[in-house]
């Protein structure tokens, strides 16, 4: 039986501790007793843990050993917001699928009223990452950045492979972008920034402003693709070319 995975609030070499809503949630949901086992992630890293006792709200575990675990893809996915329901559809399935981190973005076209509330929804958002990851059996959480507008997201210091989605595009599908970086770079895996336009589309002005950043277009095939369908499709290819 697989045990159940806790990403750790606290830890150090030998504990690791859960507070607040998760800690509520083991007592509470689960009647957390002492010498139950679970997954513990600390650091990055997961351990076969006992739980060793329960003060207030907080849930202490020892570790017992460490276990083997996957780390998430090279990959950050730039998504111009969209409706919220179907934006937390997109977190959950980005962290089922191995991505490292989602940076929010406000495009031009985005919704006026999502621009304006995307910044009081990231907690949320990153309670859905955990809980995600969590269930997925990650070993880290998928990171939210807080949202930013296009013209500061796109532009990045470190060397990255930079592709842009975009429905125009008809000769370099983002499979075939992918296999020949991945050539390139042998043995090296690059990291990956993929971006993905708001329901209205990317305007000229930001398709101009993202070639002048280095971000190379890349289609998802003929068809048009609702927003999130078009970036979880984007991580799907991604992580069958890196897996
Ligand atoms: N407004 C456009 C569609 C935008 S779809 C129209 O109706 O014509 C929203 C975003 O999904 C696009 O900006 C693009 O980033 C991505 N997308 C949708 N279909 C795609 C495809 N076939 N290839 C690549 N990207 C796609």
């Amino acid at each position: 039986m697989t045990r159940r995975r806790w990403i750790a609030d606290t830890w150090d070499e030998a504990t690791a501790s859960l507070v607040g809503s998760q800690a509520a949630h083991l007592i509470r949901v689960l009647r957390a007793q002492p010498g139950m086992e679970f997954d513990l992630v600390a650091g990055g890293r997961v351990f076969h843990s006992v739980l060793a006792g329960i003060s207030g709200d907080e849930v202490r575990f020892n570790l017992i050993a460490e276990v083997e675990a996957d780390p998430a893809l090279p990959v950050t996915l730039l998504i111009s917001v969209f409706k919220f329901d179907r934006m937390e559809w997109a977190i959950e399935k980005a962290a089922e699928l191995g991505a490292e981190g989602i940076v929010p973005m406000i495009a031009r076209r985005s919704e006026k009223h999502l621009a304006q509330a995307a910044a009081s929804r990231v907690e949320r958002w990153r309670r859905i990452a955990l809980e995600a990851s969590q269930q997925s059996r990650r070993s880290d959480v998928l990171r939210i950045a807080d949202p930013l507008p296009l013209k500061s997201a796109i532009r990045q210091e470190e060397q990255t492979l930079r592709l842009v989605l975009a429905e125009q595009e008809r000769s370099t599908t983002l499979h075939h972008a992918l296999s020949e970086a991945l050539t390139a770079a042998g043995d090296e895996m690059p990291t990956i920034r993929i971006a993905s336009g708001p329901e209205g589309g990317w305007t000229a002005e930001e398709e101009a402003m993202l070639d002048a950043e280095n971000w190379k277009a890349v289609s998802l095939g003929p068809r048009i693709l609702r927003a999130e369908t078009a970036a979880i499709a984007a991580m799907a290819v991604t992580a069958s070319l890196l897996e």
